[in-house]
Parts: structure tokens; sequence; C-alpha cells
């Protein structure tokens, strides 16, 4: 049977300059997410706050941007000397698992973008598809990444109840790795011990191959926070990482805040200087 098709929205704008952490310019073309997070997920937050939602119920009902491309078509020309890259996405996800309609929106956006040699940091829960290896049409300086905090079962059906299990998408991950596109992981929240048992070195085996990792702690969870030794274990992870990541040459991050150690507190990057220059435009 045909899936059903997603309820549509319009807006009047869709490029956006992003004062957040992590981005340069932004896109979210779905309004809601049907991963339905439950950290909780801080787009959730924001967007019942603004009234643009009422409940959890209607966040995980998500809905499609109708005119996205239409509005790119007119936005690029304005915005394209200005922008460094293109975040998709902050307030959704860009391949929402087992949505057809958000997949083939984002794969249309990606392509247009590289049209005018714009390059897009991407981050998904989902899974990405193979199409994305056609760097002619998806461009080749693209940043591919997914957020893996746990393997821990109990953890990942709690609050990542509805993602498929991270262990599918690091293999997607690493087919776009293999492919010759760039790669990242994005560790956060990461769970305190009384939210998951781990060990985050299993974990940071399990990606070595990725270009680089971005750390970083649990917020907005009561639980987490009530961990007595919350500071120590963000300290710890956060050398753990640093570590790891140096031996191997990978680039990391280190969140803003993750770390409590009087040494760091001054060294606020702006994530926008983490992402890479682009590489010469040659399809590898
Ligand atoms: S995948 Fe991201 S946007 Fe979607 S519910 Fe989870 S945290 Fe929120």
């Amino acid at each position: 049977m045909k899936p059903k098709s997603l309820p549509k929205i319009y807006r009047k704008t869709l490029l956006y300059k992003s004062g957040v952490e992590y981005a340069d310019y932004c896109i979210n073309h779905v309004e809601g997410c049907s991963h339905g997070c439950r950290y909780p997920c801080y787009a959730m937050i924001m967007k019942k706050r603004c009234g643009v939602i009422k409940d959890y119920n209607d966040w995980i009902k998500p809905k499609i941007v109708a005119n996205a491309l239409k509005l790119l078509n007119k936005e690029i020309p304005k915005y394209k000397h200005k922008i460094k890259f293109v975040h998709l996405c902050f307030s959704t996800d860009p391949f929402m698992y087992q949505q057809p309609e958000v997949r083939d929106l984002t794969l249309k956006i990606i392509a247009r973008l590289s049209q005018d040699n714009i390059r897009c940091t991407v981050l998904t829960k989902g899974l990405y598809p193979k199409a994305l290896i056609n760097k002619e049409k998806y461009g080749v300086n693209n940043e591919y990444g997914i957020t893996f905090v746990s393997l821990d079962k109990n953890f990942l059906s709690k609050f990542e109840p509805f993602s498929p299990s991270p262990l599918k998408r690091i293999e997607k991950l690493r087919m776009l790795h293999k492919a010759g596109l760039k790669t990242w992981i994005s560790m956060e929240p990461y769970p305190t011990p009384n939210l998951a048992q781990q060990k985050l070195l299993d974990l940071l085996h399990s990606i070595s191959f990725t270009d680089k990792i971005i750390f970083g702690k649990f917020n907005y969870n009561a639980d987490s926070y009530q961990f007595k030794e919350n500071k120590e274990f963000y300290d710890e992870c956060a050398e753990i990482v640093s570590k790891f990541c140096q031996e191997r040459k990978i680039n990391y991050h280190i969140k803003f805040g993750t770390r409590t150690k009087k040494r760091y507190l001054e060294k606020r990057t702006k994530t926008e200087k983490i992402f890479q220059k682009p590489r010469l435009n040659i399809y590898a």
C-alpha cells in the first residue's frame, strides 16, 4: 500500500542565517520530526514555546514545506556570495526514517545547492541513501553526519524511540565514507552513566573511520543533571575523545560547556570553524 503523503505547509522564506553554535546558513524544510526523541528534543521545546505545535503528538507528525524548492531558487542568487555552508537541519531531520517524501525533498535541496557549488553539512538520526554517492549531482564537499550517542537498548528505546538502530546509521555513513565523501559524528547529547551503561571508548572504536567527531553533554534533562559526578564525568569523557581523535588524526570538537576544567572555559570555538574548507571540486 502506498504510504499516505505528508501534510503540506507553505513558508515565506527558507534559507536563514543561524545564530546557533553549529552553523552558518540553515534550512528546515519540514515542520516536526517523526523520530520523536525524548532527551528531550530542543527543537520541539522551541516550537511548543512559540505555539507552532501543540504537543509531542503534534511534533511527531511531520509536515513538508511544499514550496521549499521554489523559495530556494529565489533565495540562492540573493545569498550565495555570503554563504559558507548550509546546515540541514536544526529543527527537523533531513533523512527522517521511513519518510520517503522527506528524503526525496532533501535530496532535491542538496542537488540544487550543489548546482551553485554551495556545500552542506547534514545531520541525521535516519539512514543515508545510496543516491548521495553521485558526486556530480550532490557535490563532493558536503559533510554527512549522524548522531550516535549509545548502543544501550534501554536507553535507545526510551530516548530515540522511532529512529533506526545506530548500527544501521553507522553502516550507511560508512558507505558514504567508502565512496570518498566526508563524514562526521555528533556524539551529543552523550548520556551520563545513570542513563546508559556503556564504555565511551567502545563507541569511539566503532566510528574510527570518520573524519570528525563533535562531542557534547546531555542538556535539558533532570536525570542527567542529578548524576552526582556529572562534571567530572564529562571532563573525563572529553579527555577520552580528545586523546582518541588526536592519536588517529580525526578532527574533533568538544562543545562549549561540556568541560568544566578552568583551562577550557575561555576556549569557546565557533563550531562554524570546525567544518572543513571545501576541497577542489574533483569528482573522485
Ligand atoms: S531527530 Fe533531531 S529533530 Fe528529530 S526529534 Fe530527534 S532531536 Fe528532534
